[in-house]
């Protein structure tokens, strides 16, 4: 494995970074993550865009162009001979004092790794997801925006282990309002009244690549997409419920705090837009 730091490519046991580097001190950085079909990556320029509006948020300044750092995601990719696969793109603020000033950080590092994906097991798509409610609260924006994709996942983590310890791969966690936010690290939809629908984005959520793809492909297939604050309710009754991001693409969810979700299956209407979004990735 080649992992690119700042222009050099090192072996994975050679790929390093200062104890200084505030990244790791503060989680002060950002990142994104991307995937690869058929050598090509997928919404390259929408992932790009977030980057820089994430950096440009905490004040962080990505010392190389968006163009270096495409060709770079590329070279990165065919260095390692990799066509499927998921890619990690992180800034970090560079090494400092030990004090929390972000200005005397001299040396962002700009780190690309390529990788095989870990996906959920592939029966997961066909068996879908059961998942609970988190105490754990999504950061209100007024606090720190959550579309900022920061290096700090703390919130999604503690929500994980809530997760994880009742048995689900998953976790849904509110907003400060109380209403339905996302999941640890994808997006949430329901069908209700055969109507799609998902948090909008000033509900506290990361605005997902795919969550838009998915919007965008419904849509297209003449499906009424409504963006619209949701409850825990609005879950518990909706005929079909699923998951968006990178890595798990679109995954059904078919309980949530031990509540069937419409048959407790996967619905047609989640196979449908699976599929339309599988086509999407080819293109
Ligand atoms: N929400 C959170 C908190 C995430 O970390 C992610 C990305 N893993 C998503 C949603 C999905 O975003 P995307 O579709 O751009 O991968």
């Amino acid at each position: 494995m080649k992992i690119y730091i700042n222009g050099e490519y090192f072996d994975k046991e050679n790929a390093k970074i200062s104890v200084f580097d505030h990244g790791f001190l503060y989680g002060n950085g950002v990142f994104e993550g991307l995937r690869a079909y058929n050598g090509k990556v997928f919404k390259l320029e929408e992932h790009i865009e977030r980057l820089w509006d994430s950096a440009g948020s905490i004040a962080l300044e990505i010392p190389i162009t968006r163009k270096e750092m495409v060709d770079a995601i590329n070279q990165t990719l065919k260095l390692n001979d990799i066509k499927e696969g998921y890619v990690r793109l992180i800034v970090t603020r560079g090494g400092g004092t030990l004090g929390l000033n972000p200005f005397e950080c001299t040396n962002p590092q700009v780190i690309i790794i390529a990788a095989q994906l870990a996906l959920y097991p592939k029966d997961l798509y066909e068996v879908g997801l059961d998942i609970v409610t988190a105490s754990t609260m999504r950061m209100p924006p007024a606090a720190l925006d959550p579309r900022i994709k920061s290096l700090n996942y703390l919130n999604s983590i503690m929500a994980k282990v809530e997760g994880l310890r009742a048995g689900c791969e998953e976790a849904l966690l509110l907003n400060h309002k109380g209403e339905v936010a996302e999941c640890t690290g994808d997006n949430i939809f329901i069908l209700r009244n055969d109507e799609l629908m998902t948090p909008p984005t000033d509900a506290s959520i990361l605005e997902g690549v795919t969550r838009n793809v998915v919007i965008a492909i419904a849509k297209k297939l003449g499906i009424v997409v409504k963006e619209i604050a949701l409850t825990r309710h609005d879950i518990y009754v909706a005929q079909e419920c699923f998951l968006t991001g990178t890595a798990a693409e679109l995954i059904p969810v078919v309980s949530i705090d031990s509540r069937k979700i419409g048959t407790g299956k996967p619905g047609p209407v989640t196979k449908k837009l699976l599929e339309a979004f599988h086509l999407e990735t080819q293109k």
